[in-house]
């Protein structure tokens, strides 16, 4: 996040908060040590359940089938699987009108990675969503949960040594989910069960919440509110202005807007 009007909070000139999401394995291995060697602190937003169930997050479950097997493929088998699911009696939307409803515009993805996305990340109910994952990923994946979870993501002392050596760490859910696609009960248990996580890592008088996915809504921000969050970042792709912006909805730049990836910095 780089950010705008820096003299309103004594920040220096060109300010930038460096933040990585989901907690994966390679910000210690390699973010961890430039930054230490730089006398840069990172900010580091984990997800809960991959450290405390050994589970692989939907998101990265769905990365690992999109980047196995070609998406025109896992798009017939999920309609396969919903058809299999109506014919038991689930009531489900066609998969016509499911693919009209979950496919848009996106920066990055074709058509059909964002409905398989989109689909599997929130478009159905969650109980048919993880049967449906948990299906493609054991035809296609067939690799065990812990072996992978305990290969991709932090652990907890690695965790604990960043912290040590003045990294800082935020919430970024227990789950994963789309906060603003679920239940208030739903979305306030998750941000609950992380905080309470992560007790001794995150001070819960003044943490800073990283929605996932970018989804967030005023129900969350003002439950995050009454929990001493003082900061909310999303993915809304923009130069952050700290004197003007909601700093509960605060803007950040990807790194895929920077070389080699693109040149989409320049814009902003
Ligand atoms: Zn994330």
């Amino acid at each position: 996040m780089k950010i705008k009007n820096q003299n309103y909070y004594g920040l220096p000139e060109n300010a930038a908060l460096l933040t990585f999401d989901d907690g994966y394995v390679d910000h210690y291995t390699n973010v961890f040590p430039i930054l230490k060697n730089r006398g840069i602190q990172g900010s580091f937003f984990v997800s809960a359940k991959p450290l405390a169930e050994n589970k692989v997050l939907d998101v990265n479950k769905i990365h690992y089938l999109l980047a196995t097997v070609d998406s025109s493929v896992l798009v017939d088998n999920i309609f396969l699987i919903l058809n299999r699911y109506r014919y038991q009696g689930e009531l489900i939307e066609s998969n016509e009108e499911l693919y009209n409803k979950f496919t848009g515009k996106s920066r990055f993805d074709t058509q059909e990675v964002i409905f398989i996305k989109s689909l599997l990340q929130y478009g159905l109910d969650a109980g048919l969503r993880d049967l449906v994952i948990q299906e493609l990923f054991h035809k296609y994946i067939d690799v065990s949960e812990e072996l992978l979870s305990k290969e991709w993501y932090l652990n907890w002392e690695q965790i604990c040594c960043m912290k040590s050596a003045g990294m800082f760490f935020g919430l970024h859910g227990y789950e994963h989910f789309w906060l603003s696609e679920v239940s208030n009960g739903i979305m306030e248990k998750d941000i609950e069960c992380a905080l309470d996580y992560f007790d001794g890592i995150i001070d819960r008088s003044c943490w800073v919440m990283n929605y996932p996915y970018g989804s967030y809504n005023n129900e969350v921000i003002s439950f995050i509110k009454a929990q001493n969050c003082k900061l909310g970042l999303t993915t809304e792709v923009r130069v952050a202005d700290i004197s003007n912006d909601d700093l509960f909805e605060l803007p950040r730049l990807d790194t895929n807007d920077f070389p080699p990836k693109s040149k989409n910095y320049k814009k902003f």
